[in-house]
């Protein structure tokens, strides 16, 4: 059993944060929280909160973050949250993280760790560049993870896999530029609240999980 139960995964693209998130989530029962998710069910649900956020969405702009945390607020307070949730993608720069905690205050709930995970770029840059897709049946497959028998062929069909323009070393290197502006301070802004906790995202997902087991217990 784990102590800390109401957890933010923080973490540059690539270093695996949403594969543990959901290997805890599910072994302990929490909650995975993802923004996108809360954004497109308030929006179906056509909810106040919802119908604010589409009007954003539909004339192309970005969801100002008060909704934004307003809605993560919302979230928190449903039922499967109860025994504890994994923020995951959120808070994703230090304002966002001021107004979570401002409407954490109002539903009377707290973050009990903050869990950043730890990469080189290099690698990160290896992960988020491994894709590779067939054209004919669409299978996935990752250089570093699943590589296909043959170098750059489908194992299936024999042919040339590809790479989504998404997984490019171009996009890759523009992520990790904006996590860096963005998102990077967040890891001194934890740490002085005393809430941070390092794991090593460089080991495999089979290495890192008990060592994520231990900075919850
Ligand atoms: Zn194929």
């Amino acid at each position: 059993m784990i102590k800390n139960r109401n957890l933010v995964f923080l973490g540059a693209p690539g270093a695996g944060k949403g594969t543990l998130a959901q290997m805890l989530c599910q072994e302990m029962k929490l909650a995975h929280i993802s923004t996108g998710d809360i954004l497109r069910n308030e929006i179906k649900n056509g909810t106040d909160l919802g119908k604010k956020a589409n009007s954003y969405v539909t004339s192309g702009g970005l969801v100002p973050d008060d909704l934004v945390a307003d809605m993560v607020g919302k979230r928190l307070l449903e039922k499967d949250c109860q025994n504890g949730f994994v923020l995951d993608g959120f808070p994703r720069t230090v304002n966002q993280a001021d107004l979570l905690e401002k409407v954490l205050v109002k539903i009377g709930k707290k973050i009990e760790k903050v869990v950043y995970f730890e990469a080189n770029e290099e690698l990160l840059i290896k992960r988020l560049t491994a894709r590779l897709l067939c054209k004919k049946c669409n299978t996935n497959f990752n250089t570093i993870f699943s590589p296909p028998i043959k170098k750059g062929i489908c194992d299936k069909c024999g042919i040339e896999l590809y790479q989504r323009p998404d997984d490019s070393l171009e996009t890759a290197k523009d992520r990790l530029k904006i996590y860096n502006v963005q998102t990077a301070p967040l890891v001194p802004y934890y740490k002085k609240k005393n809430l941070l906790s390092v794991i090593n995202a460089e080991l495999s997902k089979e290495k890192s999980y008990p060592e994520l087991i231990k900075v919850l217990s």
